[in-house]
């Protein structure tokens, strides 16, 4: 197995096949080897599963998987890696890689027809310009075990981040809706070529079988998540009653009174199940 992370052989090969990094695509390629053999074991990827991986670069996670994996399928957006994958990971035949741009998949139908029997995850060092539609596509599908990406520290940060806290986003609300968040490593940029400015870090997404509240609509509930956020600094009544203009100044004040919490609750305080509580008030009123 060729080791595409030393530079000595990386730098050569890409020179080869007159290849050039693509800002554009998010194209940072690990030259560490440690990290794409760490993120895979941490993965918790083994015999009896099918991983999906997003941009598989040159390959060098794509390897640690397919020595992990029962199948392995690879989404890579750009072409012009297809003769340098050939060399890096054509040895592997339980790899199929599909040359498309991951947010075009379906990916409920691709899990159904590449992954049966087996259990699904999803496994990528991510690229940045798109990791937050990404994310949402891979949870939104609710299809996969769990989702080890690489991403930002800083977007790290702010998917496992609590409710009070600086980092704790509308983001973070949708992403532990639907998955519980496991920091698991920080990358620093030199272990990538080109450097990256910032730091990455690698974080496990373990997907709700089963989400532990009640929510009677789920639209309602993201439309509140949202509309709170969008005015993090000021009480959640006036987040509410500019998020729900048809229930006016009054009505939010009566809806937040209605699901137990104070007039002065901000938005950035509350839990999953506190915005639960009030989403359902909101769907309450509708129907009365
Ligand atoms: N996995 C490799 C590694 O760790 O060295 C490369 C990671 S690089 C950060 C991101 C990869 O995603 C690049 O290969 C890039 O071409 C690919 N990519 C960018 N946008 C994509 C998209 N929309 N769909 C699929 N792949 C994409």
């Amino acid at each position: 197995m060729i080791n595409v992370c030393d530079i000595n052989i990386m730098k050569p090969l890409l020179a080869e096949h007159g290849f050039h990094f693509s800002k554009a695509k998010g194209q940072n390629f690990l030259i560490a080897p440690w990290v794409p053999e760490s993120i895979a074991v941490k993965s918790g990827v083994d015999e009896t599963v099918g991983v999906l991986e997003i941009g598989p670069g040159i390959g060098p996670l794509t390897q640690q998987l397919c020595l992990r994996a029962k199948k392995v399928c690879a989404v890579e957006l750009d072409e012009r890696l297809e003769p340098i994958l050939e060399k890096t990971v054509g040895e592997f035949d339980n790899l199929e890689i599909i040359w498309n741009d991951v947010l075009k998949l379906d990916l409920p139908a691709l899990v159904a027809g590449e992954f049966e029997g087996l259990r699904p995850m999803a496994c990528a060092n991510l690229p940045y310009y798109i990791t937050s539609p990404i994310l949402s596509a891979l949870l939104e599908a609710e299809c996969f075990e769990a989702v080890t990406v690489m991403v930002q520290k800083e977007v790290a940060q702010r998917i496992a981040a609590k409710p009070g806290s600086a980092d704790y986003s509308a983001f973070t609300v949708f992403c532990q809706y639907y998955a519980e968040p496991e920091l698991l490593f920080d990358v620093p940029a030199h272990c990538f070529l080109p450097q990256p400015k910032v730091t990455s870090a690698v974080i496990t997404l373990r997907t709700r079988k089963e989400k532990p509240w009640d929510i009677s609509d789920e639209k309602v509930f993201f439309r509140l998540v949202r509309s709170s956020f969008a005015m993090r600094r000021k009480k959640l009544s006036n987040g509410l009653a500019s998020g729900f203009p048809e229930l006016g100044k009054a009505g939010a004040a009566e809806v937040i009174a209605a699901a137990g919490f104070a007039p002065n609750i901000r938005g950035e305080n509350l839990s999953i199940p506190e915005f639960a509580r009030i989403a359902n008030e909101i769907v309450k009123r509708r129907e009365a």
